[in-house]
């Protein structure tokens, strides 16, 4: 073979390649079409297997070779994988929770503190309100150690019914009018929406909890008040449910949301769930809403939550929740999680040159 014949053909395949290019472009944007009319009839699911099957079988009955049938399958199969993943960014973009080129970061103002502003914050307090001395006591020792946001559960999710399940409204008020008195802003968890509607004045934030993600009435509930959501992600839930849980809240108009990442279930249990890290620069990139992890349900000890605490900023966490109790061994819940004061304070030490 002359070199000269071997210049032509490669100029030749080099067109063909650029024709190919051309027609994948083309074809990616009639798929974009598609998927509007989808969208527009209401069918959020983009994925037809039925179709997609029956277009391959046509293909590979026109196909004449030399390519075999199983490269044209294989072929075709990752066009319409790309195809796909057109139309799922195309409806990803129209998210309200979805980040675009000019999308500012959300900064959710609470009185003085800024949840997605320019210094991480502190979320600290016990597992669940027990009474009005704990209550006290750990106010005081967030307010020693400059935290300015405390939790409290008045309403617990058990993994049994037998277990204690929070002292209820009551607890609440008593919670919000003792961290008032030293001003601290006030996060408890609401597990459904009647008693959403009870709690609300004796909140600063609303916690949906990792059980109640895709607790689609609590979601529109939240969404159709004015104050903060900090939306836990679901144990067993993608980063994409997860996204759209938060769009649950914010199609009701309420676009106050904060996300928290408390580890997902794995196969691994030397720790209480997994922390997924890669989840925290994942949703930074993807939406514009503040993201905290929770370093205490993440690990369910307490060895590693110093270190998991500064991998979390240092992934881009806009802060992180952490669980402290006057004495831990008593605690009606999460016993062995929550730090000691002693233990809270060392852990503050150690966090304050990155706050
Ligand atoms: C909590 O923060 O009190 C709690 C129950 O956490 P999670 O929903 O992450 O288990
Ligand atoms: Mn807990």
């Amino acid at each position: 073979m002359s070199v000269e014949t071997l210049a032509q053909l490669r100029n030749e395949i080099d067109t063909i390649s650029l024709e190919i290019l051309q027609l994948l472009n083309k074809r990616a944007a009639v798929a974009q079409k598609i998927g509007m009319v989808k969208s527009q009839s209401g069918t959020t699911n983009k994925f037809d297997p039925r179709r997609e099957q029956e277009l391959l079988l046509w293909l590979v009955e026109q196909n004449q070779g030399p390519l075999n049938d199983e490269t044209i399958i294989q072929l075709f199969k990752e066009i319409f994988k790309a195809s796909l993943a057109v139309q799922e960014q195309e409806q990803e973009k129209k998210l309200l929770v979805t980040r675009h080129e000019q999308t500012p970061d959300t900064v959710i103002n609470v009185g003085a503190v800024a949840f997605g502003g320019q210094e991480p914050i502190m979320i600290a307090g016990p597992c669940a309100v027990e009474s009005e001395a704990q209550i006290r006591a750990v106010a005081q020792e967030l307010v020693a150690n400059g935290v300015q946001v405390m939790r409290g559960g008045a309403y617990k999710p058990r993994t049994s019914p037998y277990d204690f399940q929070g002292l209820g409204l009551e607890g609440l008020k008593m919670f919000y009018r003792v961290a008032k008195e030293f001003g601290l802003v006030v996060i408890t968890e609401i597990m459904d929406p009647i008693e959403l509607t009870a709690a609300l004045p004796y909140l600063d934030i609303v916690q949906i909890g990792t059980r109640n993600m895709q607790n689609f009435a609590l979601l529109k509930a939240a969404g159709q008040q004015e104050k903060p959501v900090l939306l836990k992600r679901g144990m067993s839930a993608t980063i994409e449910e997860w996204m759209y849980a938060a769009e649950y809240i914010m199609a009701q108009g309420n676009e106050q949301v904060i996300f928290c990442e408390r580890g997902i279930r794995t196969y691994e249990n030397a720790t209480r769930n997994t922390l997924d890290i890669s989840a925290v620069p994942l949703m930074k990139q993807k939406t514009h809403l503040p993201v905290f992890v929770d370093v205490t349900h993440a690990a369910g000890r307490k060895d590693i939550m110093l270190p998991l605490a500064k991998a979390a900023l240092a992934a881009g966490a806009d802060g992180i929740m952490v669980e402290v109790h006057p004495l831990p061994s008593t605690a009606l819940s999460d016993a062995q999680q929550q730090l000691d004061f002693p233990e809270f304070s060392a852990f503050m030490t150690e966090m304050k040159p990155f706050l």
